[in-house]
């Protein structure tokens, strides 16, 4: 089958590889129709996490058809023939973790866990396409992928609905959800929102599906910014607008309710975590430069609450820890615990109160995913979102 390989930084490549096989009983085998590209990935493009060999294939957004099934897998869970959405993190159902919906903390789902352990000081959740770091796992940039645990993240669909519509269920419009809801948004609340990308759009959408009187959102992408304004945002540009003075101006001085970073690792000083060295397992080097994350403590009203979908690793230093002391703060975040929000935001979709696809820019051929990493890092041709045809 063709997958798309990382083969070093700035360097995907298309390859033709084995088809992936069924290795454990809950195992299966999904037939690809649509996968994209996310700001995550966009993190292993730049070489920012160390633990990616050449060859690995990359991707974590995807959907298709079930073509295989282990054996431990029952019937009415999931059979051959099944339209599914499949979500990127990965997690087995029975650990304490899952028992909790604390779904991508899962305790089993990461084979590598004891190694990241030692490297980083927590274990995390197997995902797809991320890393040897997070489990390993080939992703969904491909014709076809391997879904451990399928009897527990994958969400059958019906066969009406087109998969511009629900692909997105297999991580940002829930990422974007469930950062809108970390908000704890009251009826009228304010919330600024960092990074105008594909996850943001979500989280904005999400912050007034939740009530929000407000959302300010806040880059410096013309295109993204207008994609703000659309779902009713103020917009802010970080290259022109003194971010703070603009945010407490707007709010009367008291800050908004709640401050979201969908940025997350591009804004914080890149270097940082890439400082892992293996031989040592440690880290060596902090950043100096968490700028959305700083912005946001900062601009904060006082007892309100900082939600942080943008995707950290390593160390982030220098944060104004007295603001958030004093002030009185909350911080929420994580990885999505998705099975929480896939089926309640497919009703959603399915009642028509929001269509996914508005963020789509670019449909390409699977074949041109190198040039669709290189468009969408660069942010060139308006591109927000690529969808990939295998
Ligand atoms: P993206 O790279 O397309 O978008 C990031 C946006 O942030 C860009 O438009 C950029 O111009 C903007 N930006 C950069 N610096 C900024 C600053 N100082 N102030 C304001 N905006 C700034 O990425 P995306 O696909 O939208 O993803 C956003 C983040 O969400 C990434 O960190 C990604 O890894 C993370 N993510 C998290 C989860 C999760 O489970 N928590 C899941 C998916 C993605
Ligand atoms: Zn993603």
């Amino acid at each position: 089958m063709k997958a798309v390989c990382w083969m070093g930084k700035e360097k995907m490549q298309v390859h033709d590889v084995p088809d992936p096989k069924i290795l454990n009983p809950r195992d299966a085998i999904v037939r690809i129709t649509s996968t994209c590209i996310c700001g995550s990935d966009l993190h292993l493009y730049d070489g920012f996490i160390p633990t990616m060999e050449q060859g690995d294939i990359m991707g974590h957004e995807f959907m298709g058809e079930i073509v295989e099934v282990g054996p431990g897998i029952s019937k009415d869970k999931l059979k051959v023939g099944d339209r599914v959405v499949v979500p990127f993190t990965i997690a087995c159902g029975n650990c304490q973790s899952c028992k909790d919906q604390l779904w991508s903390c899962c305790d089993n789902s990461n084979p590598n866990a004891w190694i990241a352990e030692k490297m980083m000081g927590y274990s995390p959740s197997g995902l797809f396409g991320y890393t040897h770091m997070l489990g390993g796992y080939s992703g969904g940039q491909a014709q076809y992928a391997r879904v451990p645990y399928a009897d527990v993240g994958p969400l059958k669909l019906p066969s009406d609905i087109p998969d511009e519509k629900v692909v997105f269920l297999s991580d940002i419009f829930p990422t974007g959800y469930m950062g809108a809801e970390n908000c704890n948004i009251r009826p009228g609340d304010t919330v600024a929102v960092w990074g105008c990308g594909p996850v943001a759009q979500f989280a904005i959408r999400s912050c007034f599906m939740l009530g929000a009187g407000r959302v300010i959102a806040i880059d410096r992408i013309p295109e993204r910014l207008a994609m703000a304004r659309a779902a009713g945002a103020e917009t802010l540009n970080f290259d022109t607008d003194n971010i703070l003075d603009a945010l407490h101006d707007m709010t009367g001085n008291r800050g908004p309710d709640a401050c979201m970073d969908v940025v997350g690792l591009e804004a914080s000083g890149h270097g940082m975590m890439y400082a892992y060295d293996r031989a040592k397992q440690m880290a060596r080097i902090e950043t100096d430069r968490p700028i959305v994350l700083r912005q946001a403590i900062l601009a904060c009203k006082k007892g309100g609450t900082v939600s942080v979908p943008g995707v950290y690793g390593g160390l982030v230093d220098k944060l104004p820890m007295g603001a958030f002391m004093n002030k009185a703060l909350t911080m929420k975040t994580g990885q999505t615990h998705m099975m929480r929000y896939m089926g309640p935001l497919l009703e959603r979709i399915q009642k028509g109160e929001i269509d996914p696809s508005f963020v789509i820019s670019h449909k390409l051929p699977i074949d041109a995913a190198p040039e669709g990493y290189r468009m969408f890092r660069d942010k060139q041709d308006r591109c927000t979102k690529i969808v990939l045809k295998p």
